[in-house]
């Protein structure tokens, strides 16, 4: 055989492995699920599907055992992801878990939590710093500042009060207030995400965070009254932190601004990039609001 023909046989070789890595996601995402007081057994699905629809994430699942039972040998391999998805609101984890998700986040993990994984581990120091802000699980001022949007700034009010709440469910609208952020570059100003459970006074300690988007939280749902912060990131040491308040139910996961934010924040968080085009089909607030 020829010099030239084992070239080109080389090159052939190349062509075909680099076609077969091209249809693998170049990421992966771990779901963490298995204790919520929301339907996790029926929002993991519609995590995985829109992360995987991407093209940039394999994604697997890790389910804890149930509420009240031993977690002890609950240790997900967190090093071997890009990203993971907090859909978890339950027991406490021990000690090593703890420890390897901070190691993890400290050595530039990446984590995405969402709407009810912000209601963990209230007394879990390293985790409040990792989402920002959190509510419910007796959290109050010592958790940290009521963090909301007034006047083009972030006000972190530190009087006394609950941390978490929320009204009565109402057509939600998303303001982005960091439109060159990679997450919401491009996205329109303004957008309808679509009936949801509004959290207000969340608190915690907001540190390295920077609010995405803030949505108007009416009185007269038994809201605020005030912009609370809906997307965020956080930096965690190394890490990066994407915080999507929203995903209420499996309704909800179903909204064309649930999941763009949801895809593009997961990316970020893996990567510190976002790469996706930019969808048009956002719905955008009528003139008498919609
Ligand atoms: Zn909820």
């Amino acid at each position: 055989m020829s010099l030239k023909h084992l070239v080109l046989g080389t090159m052939v070789w190349a062509a075909a492995v680099t076609g077969l890595r091209s249809e693998e996601p170049p990421l992966r995402a771990l779901i963490v699920d298995g204790q919520n007081n929301h339907d996790w057994r029926g929002t993991t699905p519609l995590l995985k599907q829109p992360l995987e629809e991407s093209g940039l994430f394999a994604v697997d699942v890790a389910t804890s055992p149930p509420g009240g039972q031993d977690l002890s040998g609950f240790r997900p391999p967190f090093q071997d992801y890009d990203v993971i998805v907090m859909n978890y609101n339950g027991g406490l984890w021990p000690e090593p878990t703890q420890r390897d998700l901070e190691q993890y986040m400290a050595d530039g993990g990446g984590m995405v939590v969402v709407h009810a994984a912000n209601n963990a581990f209230p007394n879990w120091g390293a985790y409040n710093e990792m989402i920002g802000l959190g509510g419910w699980g007796g959290r109050n001022e010592k958790s940290g500042p009521w963090v909301y949007w007034e006047d083009g700034q972030i006000v972190r009010d530190t009087s006394p009060g609950r941390g978490g709440a929320h009204g009565r469910q109402f057509p939600v609208e998303v303001t982005i207030r960091e439109p060159d952020h990679p997450i919401t570059r491009g996205l329109p100003e303004r957008f309808v995400l679509g009936v949801e459970e509004l959290y207000d006074r969340l608190r915690g300690p907001a540190k390295n965070m920077t609010v995405l988007a803030t949505s108007y939280s009416p009185k007269e749902t038994g809201g605020s009254g005030r912009e609370e912060p809906v997307l965020m990131t956080i930096r965690y040491g190394e890490g990066r932190v994407f915080h999507t308040v929203f995903g209420h139910g499996p309704a909800q996961h179903k909204y064309a601004g649930f999941i763009v934010t949801l895809q593009r924040g997961a990316e970020w968080a893996a990567t510190g990039d976002v790469t996706q085009p930019v969808p048009d089909d956002l719905p955008i607030p009528g003139p008498a609001g919609t």
